[in-house]
């Protein structure tokens, strides 16, 4: 198995301007190994709990993610309810129940504790903790978080720092983990506290990704309709690290695919509620989205001169 990913398993409430679900199935670990897949083997740590249902995991199953990592506990799975409004930019949480995640004590499977590629996705920092504790370090390791987990555990947040290679951060979550609006200023903070790499996402307007000394920028795929953009995050994130884990070395080229990637993966989450549209792609619908968003980013030489104005 070559990608272990740790996070959320969760029902969600999600309203939208276009709709609404109930108990539908969510999670940072399920978005994001449910777009992983599509490139690599995943494997999954968490937790659910009694009410579970059968079908979600075979959802994940199905797609041979592997599930020796997903405890089942007595008490209730987690469970997320939040809205978007009008312009669907932001997440507003209405309840956040950690239900069977408040008392877990990962455990990782043999299998899992020398892989080569970790995502740790957004979970509170403390697991994100425990599971490092108990593998090798792996070759590459990327992590995620959200306000949730800045504003409630930020000194647990920033220990887990120094352990990863890269974080993946909304721009609002950036600016508000360094304090600061500017996002370059942020990603540097984020960098002078351990990882090498820091991904911004800015929703609709793109991302921004930051290696080393240097910075890609992407821009979102363009969509007619987005119906639910819960998980966008998660898929991109997982998208990023299944094309990484799938490609030959760390190298920037890869990195940019690799977000271009997640971008697209992203795209398709989008489209409809929950995971129903990420659950049945094919190679192709994959393959000509990257095309169209490879032709999007085309940005040939200038080929204007500077002297036409008399100069
Ligand atoms: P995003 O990709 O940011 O839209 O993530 C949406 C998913 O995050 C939902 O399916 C939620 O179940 C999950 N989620 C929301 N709040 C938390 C939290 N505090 N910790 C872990 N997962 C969460």
């Amino acid at each position: 198995m070559n990608l272990v990913i740790v996070g959320s398993v969760a029902l969600d409430d999600v309203k939208t301007p276009l709709g609404e679900v109930k108990n539908a199935l969510g999670g940072s670990a399920v978005y994001s190994s449910l777009s992983a897949q599509y490139f690599t083997q995943a494997g999954v740590v968490g937790v659910v709990g009694h009410d579970f249902p059968e079908n979600y995991l075979q959802t994940l199953a199905a797609r041979s993610i592997r599930l020796e990592g997903l405890e089942k506990a007595p008490g209730e799975t987690f469970h997320w309810a939040g809205y978007y409004e009008y312009d669907m930019g932001s997440a507003k949480t209405l309840d956040t129940r950690l239900n069977v995640f408040a008392a877990f004590d990962p455990k990782i499977p043999s299998a899992f504790k020398s892989v080569p590629y970790l995502f740790l996705a957004n979970i509170d920092p403390e697991l994100q903790t425990k599971v490092l504790n108990q593998i090798t370090r792996p070759r590459f390791t990327l992590l995620d978080t959200m306000n949730f987990w800045i504003e409630t555990k930020r000194e647990a947040l920033l220990a887990v720092f120094p352990r990863v290679d890269m974080v993946v951060v909304n721009d609002a979550e950036a600016r508000q983990l360094a304090g600061t609006p500017n996002l370059l200023q942020a990603a540097r903070w984020i960098r002078n506290h351990g990882p090498r790499g820091v991904i911004i996402k800015k929703g609709e307007h793109g991302a921004l990704l930051f290696w080393e000394n240097e910075i890609a920028a992407l821009p979102a795929f363009p969509l007619d309709t987005v119906r639910d953009p819960t998980g966008a995050g998660d898929t991109f994130a997982g998208g990023f690290i299944g094309a990484l884990a799938g490609s030959p070395d760390l190298t920037m080229d890869n990195f940019r695919r690799a977000a271009a990637m997640g971008t697209i993966m992203a795209s398709f989450t989008v489209e409809d509620f929950s995971t129903r549209r990420l659950e049945g792609l094919s190679e192709e619908e994959i393959r000509a989205r990257y095309r169209a968003l490879q032709k999007i980013s085309e940005l040939k030489d200038f080929a204007g001169d500077f002297s036409s104005n008399g100069r």
